[in-house]
């Protein structure tokens, strides 16, 4: 890149911790702002979309987009940054995989208003009033962004130059990403920046290929600090998780959660993580080891799509409701008129 860069850093349904994990880069910020003008971060400054709607196609160097894709607003900006920016980059497990909000697929629109506006012990409604994307107040109509019935990744939405793993991603790799846009060493679009090789790699731990009788709940056992967690019959996601953040929770005597997302290659973490798990038992009776899996880890959904439902071969439960999901509208920005933020 040549001259300073644009780089807008945008928000979906996201926790915010993306943001903040970009300040991690310490001192570096300075680098930052020595490299790049920020023209849209709605997190930190104001800004407005139709700054963005006004800005030329691919004005925009870069974008960092947090955050999955839940709402018909949502839709609107993924498709709104796409158009703006010349890379744009899945930021973090929200962004890449559908994270903690795609959980939410376990579920649906009607359920989670029904639980959020209606049935909650602290609600009180009686009207039974719910969201709606369009209510008249005073003379005036208000707009509402649809909400959908399935939370999906940015890739799912628009397509993606590149993905940024982890729950956040690290400071490192995030200062890795800024240098390789100023330096114009990008590696293969569509690529994961960062690492193909596993936490158990990067994991300092003593692993003597042992096979275990059971599994065992972290609050069970005092975990012994040099020793394999798995081989102690914790469950340790390390195995099939993407490297980049230095095994950081076996470092500290807790197992991986997975929050870096498989390594490439792997389609479905959570099948990836039962066969790494079934073949580290020590029966190779197919009921034992099912009673093993069962007794040991009793919310698999938890254990091993807490970060990647959406992005999972299964993507989200069967809807209930027996109605046509909702999704998205056809033309977005003729129901999101300047963005609707
Ligand atoms: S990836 Fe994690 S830190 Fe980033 S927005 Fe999602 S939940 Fe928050
Ligand atoms: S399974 Fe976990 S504890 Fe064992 S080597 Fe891999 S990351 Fe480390
Ligand atoms: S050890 Fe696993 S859960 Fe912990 S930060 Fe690294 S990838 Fe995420």
């Amino acid at each position: 890149m040549s001259g300073k860069g644009k780089l807008a850093i945008y928000w979906a349904a996201s926790c915010g911790g993306c943001e903040i994990a970009i300040l991690g880069i310490n001192e570096k910020i300075l680098d930052v702002a020595e490299h790049f003008d920020l023209v849209f971060c709605p997190c930190i400054a104001d800004g407005k979309v139709s700054d963005v709607e006004a800005m030329a196609d691919g004005a925009i160097d870069l974008c960092l987009f947090n955050g999955s894709i839940r709402t018909s607003e949502q839709e609107y900006m993924a498709q709104l940054m796409r158009r703006k920016a010349k890379v744009l980059v899945a930021f973090g497990s929200c962004a890449g995989e559908g994270c903690i909000p795609g959980l939410a697929n376990l579920t649906n629109r009607e359920e989670i208003f029904a639980s959020s506006y209606l049935d909650s012990p602290s609600t009180v409604n009686p009207d039974g009033v719910v969201p709606q994307t369009k209510s008249e107040v005073d003379g005036c109509t208000l707009h509402l962004p649809l909400f959908y019935d399935t939370v999906r990744t940015l890739a799912q939405t628009v397509q993606v130059d590149y993905f940024l793993p982890g729950c956040p991603p690290e400071p490192e790799r995030i200062w890795d990403t800024l240098v390789a846009v100023l330096e114009n060493k990008l590696p293969e679009p569509g690529s994961v920046i960062g690492s193909n090789t596993t936490v158990c790699d990067e994991c300092k731990r003593v692993r003597a290929e042992k096979s275990i009788p059971a599994f065992k709940r972290t609050w069970e056992i005092l975990p012994d600090p040099e020793t394999c967690l798995l081989e102690q019959g914790l469950v340790c996601c390390g195995v099939a998780t993407r490297a980049g953040c230095g095994a950081l929770c076996p470092q500290v005597n807790s197992p991986c959660i997975g929050c870096y997302g498989p390594n490439d290659g792997v389609e479905d973490f959570g099948a990836r993580m039962i066969s790494a798990l079934a073949s580290v038992l020590e029966s190779n009776d197919p009921e034992e080891i099912e009673q093993a899996l069962r007794t040991g880890i009793p919310d698999p959904l938890g254990n091993f799509y807490r970060f990647s439902l959406p992005g999972s071969l299964m993507r989200r439960s069967p809807l209930s409701n027996g109605e046509k999901e909702v999704s998205a509208k056809p033309d977005l920005a003729a129901a999101h008129p300047g963005g609707g933020v």
